[in-house]
C-alpha cells in the first residue's frame, strides 16, 4: 500500500494541486486533498515534494533500446524503458524479420510477458507489408513479394489478440485479404497506415477494417502529385483530415523526424486529444552520423538514413514541450492517455483515476523522472 502526498496530480481534466493518492494491491483507490483522507497506518508514505504525479507512459511504438531489441531480448528492453517511465510498451516488429524469426520472437516475448517483462502489453506489428520506398529497409526487407496467406497466417495466429496494432501500406496489392484475415482472428485489432504513399481513395478502400492511426505522421510517407510541381496528397493529409484518426509523432531533440513547424501544424489541426507521442526507438549500434553530430537520439538504417531513434519517452516529452510549447498536462495526454485509448486499454491504464492500475510517475517540470511506480510498486 502506497500513500503519495504533496503532489501536483496530473488528472485528465486538470491538475490537482497539493494532492494525495492512495494505491492498494496495485490499484489506485483514493485521490484527493490530503485533508480529505489520511494515510492508513501500514502505508508506505512517499513525499512527492511538490513535483508532478502523472500516469505512466504508454509507448505503443518502440522496437528496443540501450542495445536490446524487444524481439531479441524482451526482458532487458522492458526493464530499460520501465526505468524511463514506460509502464506500458508494445513490442514493435519490423520488416527485416523472416517468418521464422517472427515466430520465434513472438514466443520469446509471450514468455517474457508472463515473467519479468510485465510492462509489455502486447505487440505493435509494423508491417510486414509496407512500402519499401518510404524507409522500410528496401535491401533487408523480407516482405516485398506477393502477399500470401501461407506466409502471414501463422504469424497472425500466433500473435493473436496480443497484436494491438497492425501497420500496413494500403497500396500494396492484396492487402485487403491480409486485413480481412487479421480481423477474422482478432476483432479488436487496430490498423495503422505506415511507410506508405497511399492516396485517400486507397485508404478509404480499407477503412472499414478499422484504420485508426497514422504511424509516425509526416515521417516515412509520400504523396503522389499528378505531375512535377503539383503537390499530391497521401497518408499524412488523410490523417489530418479524418478526425477519428490519431497521429503518432516522433519528437527528437533536433526535430529531424518531424520539423518543429510541422509538429505545431499537426497539433493545431488534430488537437491534443489525437496526438500520440512515440519513441520509435531501436537497439541501434549504428555509428553516429557526421551530419547529425549534435543529435544523441537518432538512429540510422543499414544505408545510413535516419530511421527510428534512441529516444525514451521522458526525453520525447521534453522535446514535445520544447517544440510545441505544450503544457505538462497536455503532454501527459499525448504520452499516456491517448495511446491507451487508441489501443483499447484506457479502462485500465493511461490516466490517474480510482480503479485504474497504479502506474505512476513522479516528474519535475522538465519531465525529469524522480520515481516510477508500476502496479503499485516503486521501481526506481
Ligand atoms: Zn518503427
Amino acid at each position: 500500500m502506497i500513500y503519495i502526498e504533496n503532489a501536483n496530480i496530473v488528472l485528465e481534466k486538470g491538475i490537482l494541486k497539493n494532492g494525495a493518492l492512495l494505491c492498494e494491491n496495485g490499484i489506485i483507490t483514493k485521490i484527493g486533498k490530503p485533508d480529505s483522507f489520511e494515510a492508513p497506518k501500514n502505508a508506505e508514505i512517499i513525499d512527492a515534494n511538490g513535483l508532478y504525479l502523472g500516469p505512466g507512459f504508454v509507448d505503443i511504438h518502440v522496437h528496443g533500446g540501450n542495445g536490446y531489441n524487444f524481439f531479441d531480448n524482451p526482458e532487458k528492453a522492458a526493464e530499460y524503458f520501465l526505468k524511463h517511465g514506460e509502464t506500458t510498451v508494445l513490442a514493435t516488429s519490423y520488416t527485416t524479420y523472416t517468418k521464422d524469426e517472427y515466430l520465434a520472437a513472438i514466443e520469446k516475448i509471450k514468455n517474457a510477458m508472463k515473467t519479468d517483462a510485465k510492462n509489455i502489453a502486447g505487440f505493435y506489428m509494423e508491417g510486414p507489408y509496407l512500402n519499401p520506398k518510404y524507409g522500410a529497409e528496401p535491401k533487408m526487407n523480407k516482405w516485398l513479394g506477393e502477399i500470401k496467406e501461407e506466409d502471414y497466417a501463422q504469424i497472425v495466429d500466433n500473435v493473436g489478440d496480443l497484436a494491438k496494432v497492425w501497420a500496413v501500406a494500403p497500396e500494396r496489392d492484396g492487402i485487403e485479404n491480409f486485413m480481412e484475415y487479421v480481423k477474422s482472428q482478432n476483432q479488436n485489432a487496430v490498423f495503422a497506415v505506415a511507410h506508405s504513399e497511399a492516396t485517400p481513395d486507397e485508404i478509404d478502400r480499407v477503412k472499414n477494417y478499422g484504420i485508426k492511426i497514422q504511424t509516425h505522421c509526416m515521417n516515412a510517407t509520400g504523396r503522389l502529385g499528378e505531375s512535377a510541381g503539383i503537390r499530391g496528397v497521401g497518408p499524412d493529409e488523410y490523417c489530418l483530415m479524418n478526425d477519428d484518426m490519431y497521429a503518432e509523432m516522433i519528437c527528437d531533440s533536433l526535430a529531424i523526424h518531424v520539423p518543429a513547424y510541422l509538429q505545431r501544424l499537426i497539433l493545431k489541426i488534430k488537437g491534443i486529444d489525437k496526438i500520440i507521442l512515440i519513441t520509435d526507438s531501436f537497439a541501434t549500434d549504428s555509428e553516429e552520423s557526421e551530419k547529425y553530430a549534435k543529435s544523441k537520439d537518432l538512429s540510422f538504417d543499414s544505408e545510413g538514413n535516419v530511421s527510428g531513434s534512441r529516444l525514451t519517452m521522458d526525453i520525447v516529452c521534453q522535446n514535445f514541450v520544447k517544440h510545441t510549447n505544450s503544457s505538462i498536462q497536455d503532454t501527459f495526454l499525448a504520452a499516456a492517455t491517448n495511446p491507451a485509448k487508441a489501443i483499447g486499454m484506457y479502462d485500465e491504464i493511461g490516466s490517474i483515476e480510482v480503479g485504474k492500475k497504479a502506474n505512476l510517475l513522479i516528474v519535475d517540470k522538465d519531465f525529469k523522472i524522480d520515481k516510477v511506480i508500476f502496479e503499485g510498486v516503486v521501481q526506481c
